[in-house]
């Protein structure tokens, strides 16, 4: 396709004012992108635009050039949802975890501003929402994953009452922090659902920031705060879910193991819960609930070639190549790979990938091998947080030198105010591939 035949979109951001694309002063932003139902082909297409999709594309965008590489995406606003906790939370604002996509998105490559609608990789083929039918030589999947609330009866209609939010959504997570101001007494229930989640620390993040809130503002001693979690511990490693259980223990935050949250009946203010040994269904009367609901693999992937027998994209663990798709990687929350689902791993996925897929390009075999690297920033209190750091093994990989499983203020620090920084300016700029480097530099060369 010539490239006389792109043309320069005008998108409006009239509905997302308080996202508006910075780099123009108006209030229009502009994209080069080809025509809706156009036939077009690129050396490699990245299927959506969240922190994978972004960091990809930055890098080889750079690589490739112009022309070369484009991304498909439907928002119009790319958002740092590692913020939401924060924001749920009364620290942030949601504001300040958005940018116009039109930001975001790196000026080396095309934007398909549609959603992929098909994938057919036999024909090295993406079908669009808009018609557009893109054909690549490689393909990189990053689409996230899919939010089930449906799949708890009740939601979402439960959440135009108030007293229940949710930060796992861009629609839910200021209702979070409403239900946490007004609480003035009562029973509060934090949920975590029987399927993998982003950021299995979220879940409790939350709890201990409405905790350390309500004993800030004098409601504490009136409230009953309790976890209930589908999973029999309260964190995959190890080492954190041991001073995780004490800190509840000493804060009065009881955990109640094995409990799904199956219904939400919001007029009676009562949420049911399936005790997953024995069967049995609890009602528990709450205030105040937030809800972590069900996620999976989005029911596009589930039904395509690329899927594995869940319908995440069914990559190598350690290469991040697709299993029998050898021009096809996947990365992020979509990815089959099995880690817990962060930014962070993101960020240390970024650099293999980049080296494995520049080695196809050159007709090489990968050689670079991912190690699960994965992170979870838990904040315990307002300035206070333990990073978790971790690998497939469920092994901790710490980056600093120090027990990182105390609590610190310099975490809190670097949760706060230093990842957003790295995350807008170094991961969705290409430059940040996790702290890899760093650990090892601190330890002198030495260990992982
Ligand atoms: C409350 C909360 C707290 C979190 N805390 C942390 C934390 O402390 N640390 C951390 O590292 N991580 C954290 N995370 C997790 C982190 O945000 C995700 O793991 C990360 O965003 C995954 O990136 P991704 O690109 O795979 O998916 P996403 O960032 O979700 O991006 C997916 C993109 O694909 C697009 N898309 C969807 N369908 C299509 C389609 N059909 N066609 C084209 N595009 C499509 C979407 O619009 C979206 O832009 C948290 C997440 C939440 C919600």
């Amino acid at each position: 396709m010539a490239s006389s035949a792109l043309r320069t979109v005008v998108v409006s951001t009239r509905p997302l004012l308080q996202f508006r694309a910075a780099t123009v002063g108006a209030l229009q932003f502009s994209t080069t992108t080809p025509a809706a139902g156009e036939k077009k082909h690129y050396k490699l297409c990245i299927v959506g635009g969240g922190a994978a999709g972004i960091s990809n594309g930055s890098k080889f965008g750079r690589k490739l050039g112009k022309g070369n590489v484009c991304i498909v995406e439907p928002s119009e606003v790319h958002y740092y949802q590692p913020m939401w906790t924060l924001v749920g939370g009364g620290v942030k604002s949601f504001t300040q975890s958005g940018k116009a996509m039109a930001d975001v998105m790196p000026l080396t490559v095309d934007w398909i501003k549609a959603g992929a609608e098909e994938f057919s990789p036999d024909n090295n083929l993406v079908r669009c929402s808009d018609g557009t039918e893109i054909t690549y030589d490689y393909l990189i999947v990053a689409m996230g994953l899919s939010l089930q609330y449906e799949k708890i009866k009740g939601l979402p209609e439960a959440f135009q009452y108030d007293g229940v939010g949710s930060n796992f959504s861009a629609k839910y997570v200021e209702k979070t922090f409403r239900a946490i101001q007004n609480f003035k007494g009562g029973n509060a229930i934090f949920t975590f659902p029987n399927t993998p989640i982003k950021c299995a620390g979220a879940p409790q993040k939350i709890m201990y920031l409405a905790d350390d809130f309500w004993t800030r503002n004098n409601v504490r001693d009136k409230a009953n705060i309790s976890y209930n979690t589908a999973l029999p511990v309260v964190f995959g490693v190890k080492k954190y879910a041991e001073i995780l259980a004490k800190l509840c223990e000493r804060r009065n935050l009881k955990i109640n193991y094995r409990h799904n949250l199956v219904e939400v009946i919001p007029d009676k203010k009562e949420a049911v819960f399936e005790h997953l040994d024995t069967g049995e269904k609890i009602t528990f009367p709450y205030d105040m609930i937030h809800i972590t609901p069900p996620m999976g693999p989005p029911e596009l992937l589930k039904k395509s070639p690329l899927a594995d027998a869940v319908g995440w994209v069914d990559v190598d663990k350690q290469t991040l190549q697709h299993v029998r798709y050898p021009n096809v990687f996947s990365t992020g929350d979509c990815s089959s790979l099995p880690t817990s689902k962060t930014a962070a791993a993101v960020a240390a996925q970024c650099g293999i990938l980049y080296n494995n897929l520049s080695a196809i390009m050159d007709s090489q075999e990968p050689q670079k091998k991912y190690d699960g690297y994965t992170s979870c920033p838990l904040v315990t209190r307002k300035g206070k947080c333990i990073l978790a750091e971790f690998d497939y093994d469920l092994q901790p990989l710490e980056t600093f030198p120090v027990d990182q499983g105390k609590e610190r203020r310099t975490m809190w620090h670097l949760k706060a105010n230093v990842m957003p920084e790295l995350y807008w300016t170094g991961l969705l700029k290409g430059r940040w591939s996790g702290p890899g480097f760093y650990r090892k530099a601190m330890r002198l060369g030495m260990g992982k």
